[in-house]
């Protein structure tokens, strides 16, 4: 897959936020490094101090307001190919101000949309330099855009998905009696990176750590007959995230386990069965929690049944009780129900799920059977 989209797609992006700003009263999105800036416009600028700042109004031109020794980078991004004025500013000047101007200085209401992962002092100046105007997180605006893929998204989440399936395939060849976690999570992140850009977190929970949702790894030495809660991911070159956990034994675990794991096994599977344009987050979460709540396993499965995965690993939509969101075609969001019996074992097993039109596309492959390495 090539490393970036074709402008258009960054085009109708930009369309589709002024659209969506308009429609809900949003005189302009602020948008600074991060997330939001390369959804929009494919440019992966890292925050730092100096303002960068894309301004794009609900009506009019869009521009960028930059450092000028950042106009290098910015036209090498996608940037360069899209209808985007640079305004740049010199190290003497305020930046807030410039785009206070660039937005015509906006008068008493206005509203001024900040995307939600700008530093909290880039907005509290920008308030300064527009004391007039209101402020908002444009994720009202942001996250309804992103949570529905694009066909082009959807193809970079598939890719991204087998980039993962084929860390996982190599998995069993590490896990070894004696190894460490670390030992294992370290050959792990080397083979994310051979496969994605970044490393985004490697999860290598055995034993009793396995009961620890967020457990990463530690010196904890793996024995015969661990479980091993294996879950990783990594960012590809266009950006988009992968996420995948399948569980581990060390021989075979005793049957109690075996039973369980089998129930879990439905749950995730039902789950996955279940994706389809209409259906509620909460319903998707039900779903998987009634199964293991038939087993007397619901009280272990502490956490949501999953989030919604695209240039972040975890953001909307949320596939959590009381969330009654319906599914589109294009919403993708993890399914990964777990059990954790404290201090004893844990599983899980997560796979990415695009909501198609018929009904879910897997990005994930690998089979969901407790895999025994001997
Ligand atoms: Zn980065
Ligand atoms: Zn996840
Ligand atoms: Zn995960």
């Amino acid at each position: 897959m090539s490393t970036d989209f074709e402008p258009s797609e960054y085009i109708s992006r930009l369309q589709r936020a002024s659209e969506f700003s308009a429609a809900e009263g949003i005189a302009a999105l602020l948008v600074t490094p991060g997330p939001d800036l390369r959804y929009l416009t494919g440019y992966h600028a890292h925050p730092l101090e100096r303002l960068t700042c894309l301004v794009v109004p609900a009506d009019g031109p869009v521009k960028l307001v930059v450092p000028e020794l950042e106009v290098g980078t910015a036209q090498a991004s996608p940037i360069g190919a899209l209808d985007i004025e640079l305004v740049t500013w010199q190290e003497t000047e305020d930046p807030y101000a410039l785009t206070a101007k660039v937005l015509g200085e906006p008068g008493h209401g206005a509203r001024m949309a900040v995307d939600d992962r700008m530093w909290a002092v880039k907005a509290i100046e920008l308030r300064r330099a527009m004391p007039e105007a209101e402020q908002l997180a444009a994720g009202v605006v942001l996250s309804e855009l992103r949570m529905r893929k694009s066909e082009a998204e959807v193809t970079a989440l598939i890719y991204a998905g087998e980039a993962i399936d084929r860390v996982h395939a190599q998995v069993p060849q590490w896990l070894r009696v004696g190894r460490t976690e670390n030992e294992v999570a370290r050959d792990i992140a080397d083979a994310i990176s051979q496969e994605h850009e970044t490393v985004d977190f490697v999860i290598v929970a055995s034993g009793p750590n396995g009961s620890s949702p967020h457990h990463m790894a530690s010196d904890r030495v793996l024995a015969q007959g661990d479980v091993v809660v294996v879950d990783i991911g990594g960012t590809t070159s266009v950006g988009y995230c992968s996420d995948s956990t399948r569980t581990y034994a060390l021989g075979e675990p005793d049957p109690s386990f075996l039973a369980d794991y089998a129930v879990l096994v439905e749950a995730q599977a039902k789950a996955c069965e279940s994706v389809a344009p209409g259906m509620t987050c909460e319903e998707i979460d039900a779903v998987a929690r009634n199964i293991l709540a038939d087993a007397q396993l619901d009280e272990f499965f502490i956490h949501r049944t999953g989030h919604g995965i695209g240039l972040e690993t975890h953001e909307e939509p949320y596939i959590v009780s009381g969330n009654q969101r319906r599914l589109e075609p294009g919403m993708a969001f993890s399914v990964e129900p777990g059990f954790y019996r404290a201090g004893e074992v844990g599983s899980r097993i997560e796979d990415i799920v695009v909501c198609g039109v018929d009904g879910p596309i897997m990005c994930n492959k690998r089979p969901h059977e407790l895999i025994v390495v001997e």
